[in-house]
């Protein structure tokens, strides 16, 4: 007949370096069904590597290990983690319980992996621990129990997908005497029941409570003896304690989602600060990118409003410098009308600017005063509230009348009366008041556009600048697409009046063009910033996260020994990784939103828009993915009897 458990000529090496150490030399051992076998031996002996072994936890240098006939050698790494799950139960000298998980949880692991679902999980681990006198105990945690009681939660944790075989190291190693014998009374109640047991010790005591016993010295068997017949064939073991696989292909993601959550817990402070790390890079990424692009937008907007079909002449800069005494004449209202000869040109509204006082009453106020054109309020798209604009007969006659921007009104006319028709003193001399402008707001430059006077180009240029000198000659084409053209022939006419090139031309739209492309850089290096911070986010949860696998490489070994696979296991960090990013990331929008929404209320233009927002999210969870995998898939790359042997 064929045995459950057979090993021919097994050897073990450990290789440390250069170093090769042989623990087993050439073990041979067949272990029926139903036996209940310990094996006894000093310290440092081998056995636990005879444990390792046996349990598939760690493979033989030589030699050949068949279960139920079929050689172990030549199963994967996840065939390995299924012969586990359904075939042992392990109990150890440390219990290895999880130590955030309560006793019904750590019950249940094996079960989480056999893909069993929740409720029978639930039921089973409660029906299990209430049969080991600890249905009191479920929500405790093992740091919460006695020695005693935490190694019959291991026992439990061994039954709990059937346990056809139960290996247990030194299970009585760590326990008084008394919670020692309750120990082994459970096994030999279990090996009545069906289980086979191989229970591993040093202590003579405990060894003679078996029924086989192997006895081993410096790696080799040197006595095997039966005290008694196999008396508890595996057929008494009632197949319906085992319970069935599950077809999960990834142990139920919400578990995992579960476990993380836990583990982040146990670790509050830790996971605070790396919390932190992911909001401030998700927040800046999210405020600067809102910020940046409400900026953008209301400076591009009031370029719009200025038109994109207009040029704007003005004397060149080099030129300014030269007519420093003011005597050097460059720009004269007489070019604006040969500008407006040209073909495609709709208007040339010329500009004469200055500095003037303004007095109602008793009331004096500092302003521009601005002498131009009735063709003004078009190029300008800037239409009069009230009254009415300058008209080719004031410019004729030399009206001394005036249009008010609002701000003007606002403070010459605090009473509210209506000024048309009133006099306003500028420089000293009466104007009428004809017209009011509408409000237009600053200016792409900060400017309040509304504090101005506008009179008569002609009765200005006589009466207040005192020169001819224009300071802008505002053109509107007719056909935008020409408006290259238009601009050579504009400076090639003025060239030609004034013998020299003294004069300088901008498109609006291509100033629109540079504050664009500026504005892109500056979003894009604001942009940048805050993606370095979020990387720094990033190396602190792999930080967080290779000392969370280094600090629980015990707790992977008990899963992986519990039948986790690979898979498993990289699924577990990796999940927990992006928890940690994704809850960073929900409340580093939230904060960045709102640091938004305060500088909004601060007067600075805000653009809320779901794009930087999605995309500050989706880099988070990346980076978490990124930066989780490495951690990840070493903690699933550990051998599970090195993982079990960490401290
Ligand atoms: P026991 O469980 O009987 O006390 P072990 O099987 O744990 O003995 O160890 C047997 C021998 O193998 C000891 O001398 C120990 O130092 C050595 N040993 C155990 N594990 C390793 C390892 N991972 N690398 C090198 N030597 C090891
Ligand atoms: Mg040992």
């Amino acid at each position: 007949m064929q045995s459950l458990i057979a090993l021919k000529d097994v050897s073990k090496t450990y290789f440390n370096g250069d170093l090769a150490v042989e623990v087993l030399h050439d073990i041979s051992l067949d272990i029926e069904a139903g036996e209940f076998v310990a094996i006894i031996g000093q310290s440092g002996s081998g056995k636990s590597t005879l444990m390792n072994i046996l349990g598939c936890l760690d493979q033989p240098t030589s030699g050949e290990y068949l279960i139920d006939g079929e050689r172990v050698s030549c199963f994967d790494a996840d065939e390995l983690a299924a012969l586990r799950r359904r075939t042992f139960g392990f109990v150890f000298q440390a219990y290895n319980l999880i130590p955030t998980a309560s006793a019904q949880e750590n019950v249940e692991v094996p079960a989480v992996y056999a893909g069993v679902p929740a409720h029978n999980r639930h039921e089973r681990a409660e029906a299990l621990l209430k049969s080991l006198n600890l249905g009191e105990r479920l929500d405790h945690r093992p740091s919460q129990l006695s020695g005693g009681q935490q190694q019959r939660v291991s026992i439990a944790r061994a039954l709990m997908n059937g346990g056809r075989v139960i290996l247990a190291d030194e299970p009585t190693g760590a326990l008084d005497s008394q919670s020692g014998r309750e120990v082994m009374a459970l096994l030999r109640e279990m090996n009545e029941n069906g289980h086979t047991i191989i229970v591993i010790t040093h202590s003579r005591e405990v060894a003679e409570q078996a029924d086989r016993l192997i006895e081993i010295r410096d790696g080799r068997i040197i006595a095997d003896r039966a005290k008694k017949g196999r008396s508890n064939p595996e057929a008494a073991f009632g197949l319906a304690q085992r319970t069935r696989e599950g077809l999960a292909a990834i142990a139920d993601v919400s578990e995992a989602v579960k476990m993380a959550m836990r583990a982040l817990r146990a670790n509050l402070f830790r996971t605070i600060l790396t919390l932190l790390g992911i909001i401030i890079g998700v927040g800046s990424v999210v405020a600067m990118l809102a910020i940046g692009t409400g900026a953008q937008d209301s400076v591009l907007s009031r370029i719009s409003s200025m038109g994109s079909d207009l040029l704007l002449v003005r004397p060149s800069m080099a030129n300014f410098r030269g007519s420093a005494g003011g005597s050097n004449v460059t720009l004269v209202p007489a070019d604006a009308d040969a500008i407006l000869e040209l073909p495609n040109v709709a208007f040339a509204v010329p500009e004469m600017t200055s500095t003037v006082t303004l007095r109602r009453g008793n009331i004096d106020y500092q302003t521009t005063a601005n002498g131009t054109v009735p063709q003004f309020v078009e190029a300008k798209s800037w239409p009069v509230g009230r009254g009415e604009f300058i008209n080719s007969d004031d410019m004729e006659g030399y009206a001394p009348v005036t249009v008010l921007g609002q701000t003007v009104v606002k403070t010459l006319f605090p009473d509210g009366s209506d000024p048309i028709g009133q006099y306003v003193l500028v420089n000293k001399i009466p104007f009428q008041v004809i017209g009011v402008m509408s409000e237009m707001g600053a200016s792409a430059g900060g400017n309040d556009q509304d504090d101005v006077v506008l009179v008569p180009l002609t009765t200005g240029s006589m009466r207040i600048f005192g020169q001819r000198n224009i300071r802008t000659i505002t053109v509107e084409v007719k056909d935008p697409s020409a408006i290259d053209l238009t601009q050579e022939k504009i400076q090639a006419l003025l060239n030609e009046r004034h013998k020299k090139e003294d004069t300088q031309i901008t498109n609006m739209s291509s100033v629109r063009e540079a504050f664009t492309e500026t504005s892109n850089t500056m979003k894009l290096f604001l942009g940048s910033v805050a993606a370095i911070s979020l990387l720094v986010g990033g190396i602190g949860v792999m930080n967080i996260m290779l000392v969370s696998v280094s600090e629980r490489t015990r707790e992977i070994g008990v899963r992986m020994a519990t039948g986790a696979r690979r898979r498993d296991i990289l699924v577990q960090f990796i999940v927990e990784a992006l928890v940690v990013s994704a809850i960073g990331g929900a409340v580093g929008i939230v904060a960045g939103l709102g640091t938004a929404y305060v500088a909004r209320t601060f007067g600075m233009p805000v653009s809320f828009t779901a794009g930087p927002v999605g995309l500050a999210f989706g880099c988070a969870f990346l980076t978490g993915l990124l930066f989780g995998y490495l951690p990840a898939r070493n903690a699933s790359r550990l051998q599970p009897a090195v993982a079990l042997s960490a401290d």
